[in-house]
């Protein structure tokens, strides 16, 4: 069982009867980086934060920005093909991948990708090991791409009168124009934070909180709190890096704020963005039915929510329940479109539901593929698929 920094959210690199458990967390030497060709070479154990601070001292910036990033690691972003907060802007971790150094199942050390912007040649071995959890091969070393910072980020904090109000102005501001981040909070979740934190902020519906960057930020960032207006909002707009990162790490306190009212399954669910106040309403009926308290927040710019069912884990009943809920918000995902898992992974948690989603000839070639890279099954076995 490969090991990053083992802050994923679905147990997939939590030891295994009999397994060895190896740590990548020493490999952590940043190789080179490259100004000119905007890319950095880096060991897998290196952290994300780590790696964008160093390309910023070049004029450079790493995109992939997961909740983790102070202390998740390349290797497992690239395992997990980690997403993030800008990620409705600038993709997920395999979209700034340009070539992979991993071990396989047999010893073989092999590099995928040539680290050209364009490249044909074979299979694309180097995006099926991204979103890979560890089956495949233990991730050493990658080329990643930089991109120039972006000129100064404008945050809006967006209240609206519920949920859906929220979910609809982000599918429609869509037509307007592309966010940086477009991150929700329900009301649940608003005031978990507060609960936690004391930071504040409004309870009296959803909030969205939303960042633009680029020549038409400062624009886009007044249409959204006009549109929030409109929709019976209210917004707050700042220009200011360090009120705007402040106002993020509301969102950053999400699942922690969450977490302290209970025991808790965090879910992952990803739907084609117009969906999204479906995919709310439904997940709002399956907790009034189920009777339990659940959260949901996350990345509406890109349809991955993460709805959280909160419960008491020494009542059986509330278990049961909760884990019930947790299934049907899968099948709703499922049944709107969508995948159960956007970010986090299979891993253990959504290994029971894999046949959900995936039918047998896709699941027989998923494991004819793993057996090509690791035909002892050696690697993580039993996870994913
Ligand atoms: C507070 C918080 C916020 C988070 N926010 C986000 C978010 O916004 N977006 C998001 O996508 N995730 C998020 N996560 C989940 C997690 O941080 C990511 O999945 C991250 O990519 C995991 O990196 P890691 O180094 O901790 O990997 P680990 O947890 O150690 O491993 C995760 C998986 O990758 C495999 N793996 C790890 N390293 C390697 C390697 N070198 N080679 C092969 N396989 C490997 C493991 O076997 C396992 O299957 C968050 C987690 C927390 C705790």
């Amino acid at each position: 069982v490969t090991r990053g920094a083992g802050s994923g959210l679905a147990g997939g690199a939590n030891a295994l009867d009999g397994c060895i458990v190896v740590s990548l967390e020493s490999m952590n030497d940043i190789l080179a980086i490259d100004p000119e060709a905007q890319t950095a070479r880096v060991q897998a154990g290196v952290v994300n934060k780590v790696l964008d601070t160093a390309a910023r001292a070049h004029g450079l910036f790493y995109a992939p920005d997961p909740g983790s990033r102070d202390f998740s690691t390349i290797g497992g972003n690239i395992a997990t093909n980690a997403g993030g907060m800008c990620c409705a802007k600038y993709g997920v971790t395999r979209d700034h991948l340009l070539q992979v150094r991993v071990v396989t199942g047999e010893g073989d050390v092999v590099t995928f990708g040539r680290g050209t912007t364009k490249d044909v040649v074979g299979l694309d071995l180097m995006c099926l090991v991204a979103g890979s959890e560890g089956t495949l091969g233990v991730i050493v070393e990658a080329t990643l791409r930089l991109l120039p910072i972006r000129p100064q980020l404008v945050t809006v904090a967006a209240s609206f009168p519920t949920t859906a109000a929220a979910c609809r102005s982000v599918t429609a501001f869509r037509r307007l124009g592309v966010a940086t981040a477009m991150e929700l909070m329900d009301h649940t979740t608003v005031r978990a934070v507060n609960g936690l934190a004391r930071m504040g902020l409004d309870e009296s519906g959803a909030l969205i909180l939303a960042q633009f960057d680029g020549p038409d930020g400062a624009d886009l960032a007044t249409r959204y709190r006009d549109f929030a207006a409109a929709a019976g909002g209210e917004a707050f707009v700042t220009d200011d890096s360090g009120e705007g990162a402040s106002m993020m790490e509301a969102r950053r306190l999400a699942y922690p704020a969450l977490e302290s009212l209970g025991s808790t399954l965090l879910d992952d669910v990803c739907v084609p963005v117009p969906a999204i106040p479906e995919l709310v309403a439904a997940i709002e009926e399956i907790a009034a039915t189920a009777g339990l308290l659940i959260g949901t927040f996350g990345h509406a710019g890109d349809g991955n929510l993460h709805p959280t069912v909160v419960f008491d884990a020494a009542d059986d009943d509330a278990r049961a329940r909760a884990h019930q809920a947790f299934k049907l918000i899968v099948e709703r995902a499922l049944a709107l479109g969508g995948t159960m898992t956007g970010e986090h992974g299979v891993g253990s948690l959504k290994a029971p539901l894999i046949d959900t989603q995936l039918g047998p000839v896709e699941q027989t070639l998923m494991r004819r593929v793993k057996a090509a890279f690791d035909p002892e099954g050696i690697l993580n076995p039993g996870r994913g698929f």
